[in-house]
């Protein structure tokens, strides 16, 4: 039996069970690992070719690079969270997003692509795509009249990230969709920060979303992996293209322990969520900090569309506070819980000094009033928490110690 999104399973039961194929001579329950590169098939069979003709996805699974039996439950799985039909998962978050534009945009096109996101894929739209003839837009999605004022006629893409990395600002997708429909403009979101336990961009009306499966996802800090998600015709064109020429594939090992990371991620993620508010609370009342930026507080300026959009706060959080400097060498040396690492979502908790000069100078590229409204949201620089497992109590005594 394989249950797929059109049962009438809640999304918590599909984390489990979605995709899931016990292995029929075995009977085991927990998926195998398929490491084959290669499954024979007689002539004839699944005829397809590179340029998106036939089904790449199901039997016979000729060639890794496309899929393998263990990617394909992963897919399934990442499908039906999505509400929608197919998934192609990659080696990682930024072969995703890669794998989206460079099968997606051809010389001539136009991205929209938010001002403020993930440092990869910013530093990909504005340092890389332009010299394959692409056209570029940064803009601050948050705004629909900039995202209006932007719209040209060879815009093929709009590209969101909500909450972006690193200020948790959001982007209202209905909204943003909404515009976009009658241009038949595409929407991709980067929804890596919520998960689709907090947000499913596609009911919103977005065509792709796009997960950085290393984190959240996984959870376990363990595996790179990504992955596009939409309909599945325009999955394919992005298999087809992406699978081969780009050789952006996720390994059936990553792919199996991420499926296993996903048999908790309900959980985790509403464990996470509710200790991320209680910190973000607690640390809104300290003397030393001087702002807080999540989501699920009152006080954050999309607090209304955050309440519409997401099912909760999530389990990052942003904050400024007193002597940056002196607090980033305590994260380093005197935390006992909270690791003073890059990236985010997993089941340990993590922290991090983003400095704005620095993103300013490797990263964005900001005009005038970007510039303001980024000062706004971070100052000289933010403390990002990526709040793991541990009791969140346990959490607020590791940064009363460091904030001594
Ligand atoms: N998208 C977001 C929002 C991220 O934060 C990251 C990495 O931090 C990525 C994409 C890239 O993912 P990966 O590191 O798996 O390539």
């Amino acid at each position: 039996m394989s249950i797929n999104q059109s049962t009438k399973f809640h999304a918590q039961t599909l984390a489990l069970n979605a995709g899931l194929q016990p292995d029929p001579i075995t009977h085991a329950i927990s998926p195998n690992v398929v490491m084959s590169v290669n499954h024979s098939f007689q002539p004839g069979d699944g005829a397809f070719s590179a340029n998106g003709q036939g089904d790449l996805t199901d039997t016979p699974y000729l060639y890794a690079g496309w899929t393998n039996p263990t990617v394909r439950q992963l897919e399934q799985r990442l499908a039906a969270l999505e509400a929608t039909d197919d998934a192609y998962a990659t080696a990682s978050g930024m072969a995703a997003m890669s794998a989206v534009f460079l099968s997606l945009l051809k010389s001539g096109d136009h991205l929209i692509i938010s001002d403020v996101c993930y440092a990869g894929i910013i530093e990909l739209a504005l340092q890389i795509l332009p010299s394959f003839g692409i056209e570029i837009s940064a803009v601050n999605l948050s705004n629909l009249d900039e995202l209006r004022n932007a719209i040209k006629p060879n815009t093929r893409l709009v590209h969101a990230e909500t909450p972006c990395n690193p200020l948790l600002r959001l982007t209202d997708l209905a909204a943003v969709s909404e515009i976009l429909q009658p241009h038949n403009i595409l929407l991709s979101v980067d929804s890596t920060f919520s998960t689709p336990v907090i947000t499913q961009p596609i009911k919103l009306g977005a065509n792709l979303v796009i997960h950085s499966l290393t984190k959240f996802i996984n959870g376990h800090g363990d595996a790179l992996g990504g992955c596009v998600v939409g309909e599945k015709k325009l999955i394919e064109t992005i298999r087809s293209k992406a699978g081969v020429y780009l050789g952006a594939g996720i390994s059936a090992y990553n792919a199996w322990l991420i499926m296993r990371g996903i048999d908790t991620l309900y959980p985790r993620m509403k464990t996470m969520s509710d200790s991320a508010l209680i910190i973000a609370e607690w640390l809104e009342k300290h003397p030393k900090v001087t702002k807080v930026i999540y989501p699920g507080l009152s006080t954050h300026p999309q607090h209304d569309l955050a309440k519409v959009q997401m099912k909760s706060g999530g389990a990052i959080i942003v904050f400024q506070a007193e002597n940056m400097v002196k607090l980033e060498q305590a994260f380093a040396t005197q935390a006992q819980l909270f690791h003073y690492a890059f990236s985010i979502g997993h089941q340990r908790s993590l922290a991090v000094l983003l400095k704005t000069a620095d993103l300013m100078q490797s990263t964005y590229k900001l005009s005038q009033s970007q510039m303001e409204e980024y000062l706004d949201y971070a100052g000289q620089g933010v403390f990002r928490l990526s709040i793991g497992l541990e009791d969140p109590h346990d959490l607020i005594d590791d940064l009363e110690h460091i904030f001594k």
